[in-house]
């Protein structure tokens, strides 16, 4: 049956992964996936998360269906999270909110429901670069993906003005995707008052507005202002698409807990669209699985684990900026003239170092530190054992 498949192209992250699993030097450095790591390496079960999990397992609780649209503590609160206490949107019970499958799954349902019902152009416009799954979602949805400027090479920082120029010139009707928060792979936000403008540009196209978060909380450290693209967007009257991710602002990768919300004009217009969304869940998944729920849905909703939680994102964001001085400090000592400031401004899990693609190859074969091809570095995997080999190997092949 299967002598006609061609073999497909690795993924450039977890292809990144497995070479380094099959490395042997003991001393080898895994920067390429996105997971935040201890100071020493190790993978972090946050501590709201582990109280969450702890009166968990005191109740008997069963393992019966959760409906199409998922576990509704969860969904309130994720909504409440993304949109904000005082959002218009929640108190009129205008979004509709449902569970997803980690962020990816949330940004796919959102997809394969604007590619069945969206009456506008089945374009998806999304920056360059991007996260790369960005445009397999969007062709496995049933949509094309073009690009729109964001990044500027020479100058380490974004295009903005490229960027409008672009969207300027988007037809109108169709989607574009924004990152929330924390572009991957740049670590480059458009400020507030680009946003504003972003918002009013977007608004004149007539453009559908999708935005991607799936670092809430992980940027700067105050899930409030981190979500402050969405709710200026919300305010200034769009009907956008949010898809979360839980992933990393509570370190449930594995959990696959994300959530999708959908803002609508009317409980009338909420009851249709939520009856498709059902629809288009069941074929997919039929609903979606329970834990990563529960524990969001406990740390969010519980006092004590929510003012936990806030304290496990700040100390996350704080290590990450403070692995981003180390390493550009450490650069400097063992020698490098080159400037690396760009890694100290840029914010979340990543940095784009602006190394190329062949000084990405000679330090990956060389000095078995592993990256993507683009350059990207998991600013979170660092910690103080690897800083200064890092450093050495990254002055070495950009000599
Ligand atoms: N969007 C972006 C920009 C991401 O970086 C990621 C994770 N790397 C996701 C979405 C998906 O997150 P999840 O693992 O929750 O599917």
């Amino acid at each position: 049956w299967w002598s006609q498949i061609k073999a497909g192209a690795p993924d450039p992250i977890f292809s990144v992964t497995e070479a380094y699993r099959a490395d042997a030097n003991p001393q080898k450095v895994l920067l390429g996936v996105g997971a935040y790591r201890t100071d020493e390496g190790m993978p972090f079960i946050l501590p709201c998360v582990q109280r969450a999990k702890d009166m968990l397992g005191e109740q008997k609780l069963d393992h019966e269906y959760l409906p199409q649209g998922g576990y509704s503590e969860f969904n309130r609160a994720a909504a409440r999270l993304a949109l904000g206490e005082e959002s218009d949107v929640l108190k009129n019970g205008l979004n509709l909110t449902v569970q997803a499958l980690g962020g990816t799954g949330a940004i796919r349902l959102g997809m394969t429901f604007l590619s069945r019902f969206h009456t506008g152009c089945k374009v998806v416009y999304i920056p360059n670069p991007t996260w790369n799954n960005h445009k397999n979602i969007s062709l496995n949805s049933g949509m094309e993906w073009k690009f729109y400027k964001y990044y500027d090479p020479e100058q380490k920082g974004m295009n903005f003005c490229g960027m409008c120029e672009d969207i300027e010139n988007i037809p109108e009707k169709s989607i574009i995707l924004f990152h929330a928060i924390a572009h991957n792979p740049t670590g480059f936000d458009p400020s507030p008052d680009q946003w504003k403008r972003l918002s009013n540009l977007c608004m004149e196209r007539n453009l559908f507005v999708f935005f991607d978060m799936a670092y809430q909380g992980f940027a700067t450290g105050d899930a409030e202002k981190d979500a402050s693209s969405v709710r200026q967007f919300i305010e200034d009257g769009h009907q956008v698409a949010v898809a979360q991710s839980f992933s990393k602002n509570m370190g449930l990768y594995g959990e696959r807990i994300g959530a999708l919300t959908l803002v609508t004009t009317s409980k009338e217009e909420l009851e249709r669209v939520n009856s498709q969304m059902k629809i288009v869940i069941r074929a997919m998944y039929s609903n979606p699985p329970l834990y990563g729920a529960r524990i969001v849905s406990q740390v969010l909703n519980e006092q004590a684990l929510r003012c936990q939680w806030l304290k496990d994102i700040q100390g996350m964001a704080n290590r990450i900026q403070s692995v981003r001085q180390l390493l550009v400090a450490e650069l400097k000592k063992v020698g490098s003239e080159k400037n690396w400031e760009h890694i100290c401004k840029q914010i979340g899990m990543f940095s784009f170092t602006g190394l190329n693609k062949e000084q990405v190859e000679k330090l990956t074969k060389e000095h078995s530190v592993y990256l993507t091809a683009d350059g990207r570095i998991s600013v979170a995997s660092l910690g103080g054992k690897n800083i200064p080999y890092v450093a050495r190997a990254i002055h070495e092949v950009s000599k």
